[in-house]
């Protein structure tokens, strides 16, 4: 077996720009995939594959939002159009929203949070399944939350929105498996990105309460799901799918 878990794999990554969606592109490279990466800043996303590239990795780009299907689809041709194939995605891509009870979150906000973590999540499975489907399978995994299996405090849209990513992996997963293709999730506990910095500085306190709810006593760093990620994606698990991994430190596990 070759030494290198996604040696000559195409594997798509969604929000790439930042966060798990970034360390992702450095694991899975470094793993030997050629990746092609989208998120919606393309400052980031162009740093990104420069950097692959000056380490000889295969990378490239494609700016667009998830929540629009035409965008998810241009992510899906260019990987195929100029490398061939598409065998594996990472569909990480989502936003976390204010953290505010329910009765007092507004429409917009839920209708953001669904159109990019579920929606998202939706279109880009179409298009990536409709890739794999000629050429007899592909493995893709999509980015949950511990708040896809358990709630937690004042984010009902995202718990939502979260719970129907498990609900998409587990349709995919069912659906294709007799055609080669695996779907299976990760639940990343609290991690630090984006996400969390901006989560943290406006709610003090909120990082060590949920540390104090985490058995390890940790948030994880973006590499630790990317790993994750990057093992459901390789051929080290073929019997594997429609599965939702917790990367968490043992916080759903309560
Ligand atoms: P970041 O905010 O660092 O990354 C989010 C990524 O998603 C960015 O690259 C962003 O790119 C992209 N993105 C957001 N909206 C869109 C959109 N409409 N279209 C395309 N890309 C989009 O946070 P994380 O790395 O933490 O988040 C990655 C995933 O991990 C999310 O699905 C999140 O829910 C999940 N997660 C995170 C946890 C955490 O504690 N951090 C815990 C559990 C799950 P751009 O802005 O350039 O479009």
């Amino acid at each position: 077996m070759d030494s290198e878990l996604l040696a000559d794999k195409v594997v798509l990554i969604t929000g790439a720009s930042s966060g798990i969606g970034t360390a992702a592109a450095r694991v899975f490279s470094g793993e030997g995939a050629t990746v092609v990466l989208t998120g919606r800043r393309e400052d980031r996303l162009a740093a990104l594959v420069s950097e692959l590239q000056d380490r000889k990795a295969e990378a490239s780009y494609v700016v667009g939002d998830v929540s629009v299907a035409a965008d998810a689809g241009r992510a899906v041709d260019l990987a195929v159009a100029r490398y061939g194939r598409l065998d594996g995605a990472f569909n990480n891509a989502g936003i976390g929203g204010d953290r505010t009870p329910l009765h007092l979150m507004t429409d917009d906000v839920y209708d953001t949070i669904m159109d990019v973590n579920v929606r998202g999540v939706w279109n880009c499975l179409r298009h990536e399944i409709a890739a794999m489907l000629p050429r007899g399978g592909g493995a893709i995994v999509n980015n949950s939350s511990v708040a896809g299996l358990v709630a937690i405090p004042a984010a009902a849209p995202y718990i939502a929105s979260k719970h129907a990513v498990v609900g998409l992996t587990r349709a995919a997963a069912d659906e294709y498996a007799a055609r080669g293709i695996r779907v299976n999730a990760v639940a990343p506990g609290t991690t630090r990105s984006e996400i969390t910095v901006d989560w943290f500085a406006r709610n003090p306190g909120l990082e060590q309460m949920v540390n104090s709810l985490t058995p390890q006593g940790r948030t994880a760093e973006p590499e630790e799901i990317a790993e994750a990620a990057a093992w459901l994606l390789s051929d080290r698990c073929p019997f594997l799918t429609g599965t939702v991994l917790p990367v968490d430190g043992g916080f759903a596990n309560h």
